[in-house]
């Protein structure tokens, strides 16, 4: 990567100061057609194959609202802490671009959908600290350009509208992060929580999460805010992370050589790690926002919101402190069983099926964890079952197999989703407990290794751990160890 041609600040000069920034992220809404039209929206289809005098933006056509969109913006704004309000105005955002055929994108202005939000994030392993969400609105987006790819890109820009008329909600943030790790986890609270939802694939790579941020800096302890510039481009957690501490570290270095931040629009270019001034900041009177005249005032009644509410899943923060609770896991193991809710619903059938939570937050975390990733899978397409990995998990607990023999039947299980028992009664994988068959195996051990009986005896304890080896190895590891060990105690 090459490197930064700006001048950026020290890391003793930047912690003299503090960072303040403020995330707008932007999430498309998984519906299956558009906001104002029945479009289908497609990831992918042939350019400009999905459209129609709506989505073209063609003089005289009508919007109409998609109610599933609405129903989504609602559960997000929920999951979020924020208060539906029950009239918000759709709102005409004036501004061209050879994407935006309308010459206006439709949004909420004054009157958004929902307002005072919050969620609380844990970063640097501080504690949680809580991120105010000023309003959550709802809106369409643009199309495409295309400004590479083609032989001719030269000269000129290509544009899908496609993706015109794209339901989208935006999540604004009020300034209350310091770091870029805040702002990371904020984010990644964000995707979780509108992924639980189905609200969202927040699939970045396909832009179905976006984000821009405000940053501005001032000296630690300063009650007045520093001026603030808008990065943009913010399309990776990775980006996010690089693109504030380059930014941060740029105003610094500006601040402390005398000069002055000027508010401006900067975007972050991944390729040299800068940010470059893009535009000086548009102010909202530039837009000339006023009522969308095409469409009456979204209405939301207490009845509405109670229905959406009751389809809601469980949260994930919500799920972290029960699995806490319930299940006595570790912080740790709580975060890393609810990252997904596919995760989750999974560890938890494992758990019903096994009646073992700790063991099954190992298996899930370690063996099944390492299979998918071997084998390049979601949990949710796992090769084994979460009623087969809770059923060997409780063949262990029984003591029909050691965890030996349920390691080889694991990948047993994957490769043909045949239950543990079916596996292990086929393949004589059982747990040897029976006291006269192993009797006469730790017999044949004693007679096989004399030096080592007479090491034992003569007061080495640790050659025990040997002997009782010999045995697992004659047993084809189907003797179970804590038995085996027991006995040759009582025999030695
Ligand atoms: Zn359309």
């Amino acid at each position: 990567m090459p490197s930064s041609t700006e001048t950026l600040a020290t890391p003793e000069l930047i912690a003299k100061y503090e960072a303040v920034i403020g995330l707008e992220v932007h999430v498309q809404l998984a519906t299956r057609t558009k906001i104002f039209c029945g479009c289908a929206i497609s990831f992918g289809a042939a350019p400009n194959s999905n459209v129609c005098p709506v989505c073209l933006g063609l003089p005289g056509a009508l919007p109409v609202l998609n109610r599933h969109a609405v129903e989504l913006a609602i559960e997000a704004s929920l999951a979020l802490s924020c208060t539906v309000n029950p009239k918000s105005i759709f709102a005409r955002k004036n501004y061209f671009y050879p994407d935006l055929p309308k010459g206006y994108q439709i949004s909420q202005y004054d009157q958004p959908l929902a307002e005072h939000g919050f969620v609380d994030v844990i970063a640097d392993g501080a504690a949680a600290k809580r991120i105010g969400v000023t309003r959550v609105h709802m809106e369409d987006d643009a199309g495409k350009s295309i400004h590479d790819g083609f032989k001719d890109s030269d000269r000129y820009t290509y544009v899908d509208l496609n993706r015109s008329g794209t339901p989208l909600i935006e999540i604004v943030s009020e300034p209350d992060m310091r770091s870029s790790a805040e702002a990371y986890a904020y984010l990644t609270e964000i995707k979780q929580v509108m992924q639980y939802l189905n609200v969202s694939t927040c699939d970045m790579e396909k832009g179905h999460l976006r984000c821009d941020a405000n940053v501005s800096v001032r000296l630690r302890g300063a009650e007045k805010l520093g001026t603030k510039a808008e990065v943009k481009n913010l399309n990776s957690f990775k980006f996010l992370r690089l693109a504030l501490d380059h930014e941060i570290a740029r105003q610094v270095a500006l601040i402390e050589s005398g000069g002055r931040v000027v508010q401006e629009t900067r975007l972050y270019n991944p390729d040299t790690d800068e940010t470059v001034s893009m535009r000086s900041k548009e102010h909202a009177h530039d837009y000339r926002y006023f009522p969308e005249p095409d469409l009456v005032p979204l209405r939301i009644s207490e009845a509405w919101k109670e229905q959406v509410r009751t389809q809601m899943p469980e949260l994930p923060a919500s799920r972290r402190k029960r699995f806490i609770a319930d299940y006595g896991l570790s912080e740790y193991n709580a975060e890393v069983l609810t990252s997904t809710r596919a995760m989750s619903e999974y560890f938890e059938k494992v758990v019903a099926a096994s009646g073992d939570a700790r063991a099954a937050a190992n298996w899930v975390m370690g063996d099944l964890s390492a299979l998918l990733k071997d084998t390049g899978k979601e949990i949710e397409d796992s090769a084994i079952s979460a009623d087969h990995l809770g059923q060997l998990i409780a063949l262990i607990a029984s003591g029909k197999i050691n965890g030996k023999l349920a390691k080889d039947i694991f990948p047993k299980m994957a490769a043909a989703n045949e239950a543990p028992e079916v596996i292990m009664q086929r393949e004589g994988l059982e747990s040897i407990s029976d006291e006269g068959a192993l009797g006469k195996i730790i017999d044949e051990v004693i007679a096989a290794n004399p030096k080592q009986v007479e090491q034992y005896k003569g007061g080495k304890q640790q050659v025990i751990g040997f002997l009782v080896g010999q045995v697992m190895k004659a047993s084809r590891g189907q003797a179970d160890p804590a038995v085996v060990n027991r006995m040759f105690k009582e025999k030695l």
